[in-house]
C-alpha cells in the first residue's frame, strides 16, 4: 500500500477545502469500493478526506418529496419506514445489491460513485481506457459477457454496477451537490455519463464537488412497483440485467410508467420512449411486450453478451407484470 494522508473534517466546507487543496485527494465514506481499488493500485490517492463526520446522515420528509442524506447507509435507506412505504422500488433495489455486510457500510453517495466492475479495469497489467486513458479497451475484443448493449463507445463498453441508481433514475430523483462554486442540483438521469471519448469520467460532477443529498419527488408509484435483478447467484452478484418498473394504474389503464434498466449501459438506462408507449395502454402482457420492444431499439451485442438482447426484454415484461400484479 502506498502511504496517504488522512483527514477527518467535521464541516462540509472544510471537507471541500481539504479536497481542493490537493490535486490527488479523494473523499471516502463507507470505502466499500474505494479500498478495493486502492489495494489493487487502480487508484492511488495521496490524501483521503473522510466525510463520515459531516451531518449528512438523515432521511427527511419535505414538501413535495423526500431528502436522503449522502451518508445514509444502504441498510438504513432500504429499511426506512418512509422509503418502504413511498418508494418500495428503491428499497427493493438497494436490498438486491451487494451483501448485508456491505450494505451496512456503503452509503448513498458512495453507491452512486462506485466504479465499474469490468475485469480489465481492475487489472493494472491489462489495457483500459477508463483506468489509463489512451491504453485501449481490453473488453472490446476480449471477454465481454458482462458488458453494455446500449450507449457504449469504441473507447469503453463497461456498465455501471449500482442497483440503487437504477431505481433513483426511474423515480425522477435529483442529486444535490456542493463545491467551491456553491451548490447545485443535477437530475439523476444526468448525473452519470456515457463513455464517449472520455470513459475515465463516470459522472458529471465538477472538480471538488461533494454529493450532499438525493431528493425524490412525491409520485404515485408505491402500489405498483418492482425491481427485478437477473444475476448469477442470489446474493453478492452484479446484475446481468435489472429492471426498475413502476406504474400508476387506474381502471386497468396505465396513467404513467417509469422504467429503467441496469447492467446494460455505462449509466442507469432510463427507458423514456417505452414509458411513453405504455401511457394510456391497458394493463396486459401485450402492452408490456410492445414497450419492451421499443426499449430494445438500438441494442447491440458484442461477442459474449448477446444473451442480454434476449434477457433484457423478458426481464422488462416480467418486471412490469409483477409491478401490475398480473404474474
Ligand atoms: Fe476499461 Fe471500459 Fe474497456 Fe472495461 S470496457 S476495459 S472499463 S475501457
Amino acid at each position: 500500500m502506498i502511504p496517504f494522508q488522512y483527514v477527518r473534517p467535521k464541516q462540509q466546507k472544510a471537507a471541500i477545502d481539504a479536497l481542493a487543496r490537493d490535486n490527488n485527494a479523494m473523499f471516502i465514506a463507507g470505502g466499500t469500493n474505494l479500498l478495493d481499488l486502492m489495494k489493487r493500485y487502480v487508484v492511488v490517492p495521496q490524501k483521503l478526506v473522510d466525510i463520515n463526520q459531516l451531518p449528512l446522515h438523515n432521511i427527511e420528509q419535505l414538501n413535495g418529496g423526500i431528502r436522503i442524506g449522502a451518508l445514509v447507509t444502504n441498510t438504513a435507506l432500504a429499511e426506512h419506514k418512509l422509503i418502504k412505504e413511498k418508494y418500495p422500488l428503491l428499497s427493493q433495489a438497494v436490498v438486491s445489491g451487494a451483501s448485508a455486510q456491505l450494505r451496512n457500510m456503503a452509503t448513498v453517495g458512495g453507491n452512486m460513485m462506485q466504479r465499474t466492475r469490468c475485469y480489465y479495469f481492475y487489472d493494472t497489467a491489462l489495457p483500459c481506457n477508463k483506468r489509463e486513458p489512451g491504453t485501449g479497451c481490453g473488453a472490446l475484443d476480449g471477454v465481454n459477457r458482462m458488458h453494455a448493449i446500449f450507449g457504449f463507445s469504441d473507447k469503453c463498453i463497461a456498465v455501471h454496477p449500482s442497483d440503487m441508481s437504477v431505481a433513483l433514475a426511474a423515480l425522477d430523483a435529483t442529486v444535490q451537490v456542493s463545491g467551491p462554486k456553491g451548490e447545485r442540483s443535477i437530475a439523476f438521469t444526468d448525473f452519470h455519463r456515457l463513455p464517449g471519448e472520455q470513459p475515465e469520467k463516470d459522472t458529471n460532477l465538477h472538480k471538488n464537488e461533494l454529493i450532499t443529498s438525493v431528493f425524490i419527488p412525491d409520485a404515485p408509484f408505491a402500489r405498483n412497483a418492482c425491481y427485478l435483478k437477473v444475476r448469477e447467484r442470489a446474493s453478492f452478484a452484479f446484475a446481468l440485467v435489472s429492471v426498475a418498473a413502476a406504474l400508476d394504474i387506474s381502471n386497468n389503464s396505465i396513467r404513467e410508467a417509469r422504467l429503467a434498466m441496469g447492467g446494460v449501459a455505462h449509466k442507469p438506462w432510463r427507458l423514456f420512449k417505452a414509458e411513453k408507449t405504455l401511457k394510456g395502454m391497458p394493463v396486459s402482457e401485450a402492452s408490456f411486450r410492445q414497450a419492451a420492444a421499443v426499449a430494445m431499439e438500438g441494442a447491440r451485442a458484442f461477442e459474449h453478451n448477446a444473451y442480454k438482447i434476449k434477457m433484457a426484454p423478458e426481464t422488462i415484461v416480467h418486471a412490469l407484470k409483477t409491478a401490475a400484479g398480473i404474474v
